[in-house]
């Protein structure tokens, strides 16, 4: 495995190879939901490129940037061991200059849900995708569908400015009891771990109600709410795959999510029906 840590590395080994590149962009504290993405860039493509960058400008003032959890060496040996080809991993300067342009998020879908909670998110979720897709020039890019929102506006903007590049979601991964997986689990103890899983079981519930033919989104509301609380939820939303609000369930055009803290950690969840 290659580690890159500037674009003028990354390009110089990239140039030199021939096939098809895919890319998995992350944050690192790579777990097994990563793993499930790098695999799958692994099966589909001749190069497989991680990168490792803890993007500064996705993270609002007073988010705390410096305690996102960081395992260097448990990442090397992740991608390492499960084929990544070029791992780049780049600093802040590799990344970013003074005064730049920036990508904007489109006003309703980046201000909605988890743009609501965090303004501005978005904007250097996107503009940070932006850079390194221009850096990677992948023919797929992954990216997990436990990120709903994300996944739909990185796809918007490949679509508004005419990317070149597939976009392929992958399914959320969970732990056996139904958490998802998340790198942010690492800050819960073992009582919130466990509290941690009402979102989960809220989205079962959603799930058995459309399937014995309740589709009304008020009572699922009404029901999630119910098995969520004593959590602090920020946000219980039922919406279709272009993150309207919809009063009934549309199967195959609905994904239902939440988002919640447990403790001083916020957990997201979601399904997709
Ligand atoms: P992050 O490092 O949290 O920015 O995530 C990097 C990529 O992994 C994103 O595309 C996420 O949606 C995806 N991802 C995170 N958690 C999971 C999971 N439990 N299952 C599948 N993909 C995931």
């Amino acid at each position: 495995m290659i580690i890159a840590r500037s674009v003028d590395e990354l390009r110089a080994v990239l140039d030199a190879q021939p096939g098809t590149v895919g890319f998995v962009p992350t944050m690192g504290a790579l777990h097994i939901g990563h793993r499930s993405l790098i695999e799958a860039a692994r099966k589909e493509n001749d190069c497989v490129v991680v990168s490792i960058f803890v993007n500064p400008t996705q993270f609002l003032p007073g988010e705390d940037l410096s305690k996102y959890p960081r395992r260097e060496e448990a990442d090397f040996k992740i991608c390492e061991l499960s084929g990544v080809d070029v791992l780049f991993y780049p600093d802040v300067r590799a990344m970013y200059g003074e005064d730049e342009v920036r990508v904007t998020a489109p006003d309703v879908r980046g201000y909605i849900l988890e743009g609501a909670s965090r303004p501005g998110h978005f904007d250097g979720v996107l503009t940070v995708v932006m850079k390194l897709l221009n850096m990677v020039r992948p023919a797929r890019v992954y990216f997990g569908k436990k990120d709903a929102q994300q996944l739909a506006l990185i796809t918007q903007m490949c679509k508004n400015f005419f990317m070149n590049v597939a976009i392929v979601p992958m399914e959320t991964v969970r732990e056996k009891d139904g958490l998802a997986l998340s790198s942010r689990n690492i800050y819960l103890n073992p009582a919130e771990r466990q509290e941690a899983l009402k979102l989960s079981a809220a989205l079962k519930k959603a799930t058995e109600m459309v399937m014995r033919g309740a589709l009304e989104a008020e009572s699922i509301h009404v029901e999630m709410i119910r098995i969520l609380e004593p959590l602090e939820v920020e946000y219980v939303a039922i919406v279709n795959r272009e993150f309207e609000s919809i009063a009934e369930v549309m199967i195959g055009n609905t994904i239902i999510l939440v988002a919640a803290r447990v403790g001083t950690t916020r957990l997201i969840d979601n399904v997709w029906m």
